[in-house]
């Protein structure tokens, strides 16, 4: 098909697409062909880069939303306290299964303390200063993804400021790689300086979704939304699900964020992996419960970074992650990095459309007893969902200021395609992350359900989408003006 002729309703997977944006992705035309392809929300990495980098990213992702003519979403993933190695020498170190390395903190100096204990092993720095003032003997350290594991022997923080650690996992570490402590309580806070000045400068800048890395406590993600409201934004925060702490502390987590992530990544190594996936499971049904919408995250589509087929275990996992609720999935390193960009967010988007229509809406049948969107809309929702499947309406069709009745049309899984009009851009970008929600700008000035309805029906007929005698179910917002009921079914005449 031609590029140009492609429009919003080509992509109409009910799953949403997140990806990573990087140097294989972040670049004009590429963002284009990814917006075809089926992305919903570019990710901005910002462990990666600077303001003025971020400024050209999200002015570039903006002109190919509008070039495209679909709404698209920014992501700002806050960088947080990932812990990081310092540089090594060649930049690589091979670690032998039984050795021993050490960490040192920056004021270590070999030779005043002459510290025999470590002589002739590596010295590893991090990006955590006080790391060897918080580390314990028996404290497990994990490196390298999970590959490599060491184990806390000695430590000697006060007098000389390392702390020796037995290798009991051997492997290949290179500069800058990830440092996780599982289990080990660190003072760290959740955002460090540049995190602030980066949620700051987003929320000033009408980013959409900020992701709060590494989160442990509620207070945290309330922290980052008095930031955002202090700097005037309307900015929605995703609590990244990767700490056991934040395991623990979900229910508050997820009550106090907008949005969630499973961000296996870092949850994958926090806790333990073979459990990872019926966590999987438990996060995103308690998003469901608590009607926020949820992300599943990292390695999806690992192998096609280099090859231009998934396995066959990654379709089945971006399957089943579809079938276990997620509102949407996402693209890390094969869109950042990888060879393959535009093929592996078109991979994604088929595997949605062939495991979307098996997502049992019954399961989704339900009133949450204390549903942000109250039990009035929650009724309204469930009722004109039953309603499109008995009569067999084409769409659902919304009006919404705030995104709140399309996004509880979409916590209730629906087969039938929600439109959600609006008057608002932000409401719009904020959209791209529901469930089976396709948002749509009302440019003019209509405004009460007859005029709304008008104008979304010339939308769909002039996109040959709607026939004769096609039925439509309109469900409006309480802040929309409307004299007739919430629920009205029209048909095209
Ligand atoms: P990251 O988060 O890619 O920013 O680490 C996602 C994850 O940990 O899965
Ligand atoms: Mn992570």
């Amino acid at each position: 098909m031609n590029i140009a002729q492609k429009t919003l309703f080509d992509r109409p997977s009910h799953t949403k697409i997140v990806a990573t944006l990087g140097p294989a992705s972040n670049y004009d035309e590429m963002l284009q062909k990814l917006i075809y392809a089926g992305v919903d929300v570019f990710r901005i990495n910002a462990a990666h880069g600077t303001i003025d980098d971020f400024e050209v990213t999200v002015a570039n992702v903006r002109a190919a939303s509008e070039a495209t003519g679909m709404p698209v979403g920014i992501l700002m993933d806050l960088g947080g306290p990932k812990i990081r190695l310092g540089a090594l020498p060649n930049d690589e170190l091979d670690l032998p299964k039984g050795g021993f390395l050490a960490f040192i903190s920056p004021e270590f100096n070999v030779k005043r303390s002459k510290a025999p204990e470590i002589d002739g092993i590596p010295l590893l720095t991090c990006t955590y200063e006080p790391l060897v003032n918080e580390l314990r003997v028996g404290d497990r350290i994990v490196l390298a993804d999970g590959t490599v594991e060491l184990r806390v022997s000695e430590v000697a923080a006060k007098e000389n400021q390392w702390a020796k650690c037995e290798i009991l996992e051997g492997g290949t570490v290179r500069s800058r790689q990830g440092v996780n402590l599982p289990g080990v309580k660190l003072s760290i806070p959740a955002m460090l300086d540049v995190d602030r000045e980066n949620a700051a400068w987003a929320a000033r800048n009408g980013v959409d979704f900020l992701g709060l890395s590494f989160v442990r406590h509620a207070f945290e993600v309330e922290e980052l939304k008095q930031i955002i409201a202090e700097n005037g934004g309307t900015t929605r925060v995703v609590a990244k699900i990767e700490k056991p702490e934040a395991v623990e502390n979900l229910e508050s987590i997820v009550e106090a964020a907008d949005a969630v992530m499973v961000a296996r990544g870092d949850l994958g190594v926090e806790t333990d992996i073979a459990r990872m996936p019926v966590l999987q499971k438990e996060i995103i049904e308690l998003c469901h419960e608590m009607r926020r919408p949820v992300i599943v995250a990292t390695q999806m589509l690992e192998s096609m970074t280099h090859s231009n087929l998934p396995t066959r275990a990654e379709v089945t996992d971006v399957a089943n992650a579809i079938l276990d609720g997620a509102d949407a999935v996402m693209l890390s390193g094969e869109s950042a990095v990888g060879d393959y960009p535009v093929e592996t967010v078109e991979m994604m988007h088929r595997i949605a459309l062939g495991a979307e229509d098996s997502v049992d809406s019954e399961t989704y049948h339900f009133i949450p007893e204390d549903s942000p969107f109250g039990l009035v809309l929650e009724s309204i929702s469930q009722n004109a969902c039953d309603l499109a499947e008995q009569i067999g309406a084409k769409y659902l069709v919304t009006a919404t200021e705030s995104g709140a009745s399309a996004q509880c049309l979409s916590a209730n899984r629906c087969p039938t395609r929600i439109l959600a009009l609006t008057h608002s851009e932000d409401t719009l970008r904020k959209l791209c992350l529901d469930w089976g929600v396709i948002p749509l700008m009302i440019p003019g000035m209509e405004r009460t359900t007859q005029e709304i309805m008008l104008y979304a029906l010339k939308l769909l007929r002039s996109e040959d989408l709607v026939q004769k005698g096609d039925r439509l179910i309109l469900v409006t917002d309480a802040t929309v003006e409307t004299t007739y009921s919430a629920i009205a079914v029209y048909v095209v005449d």
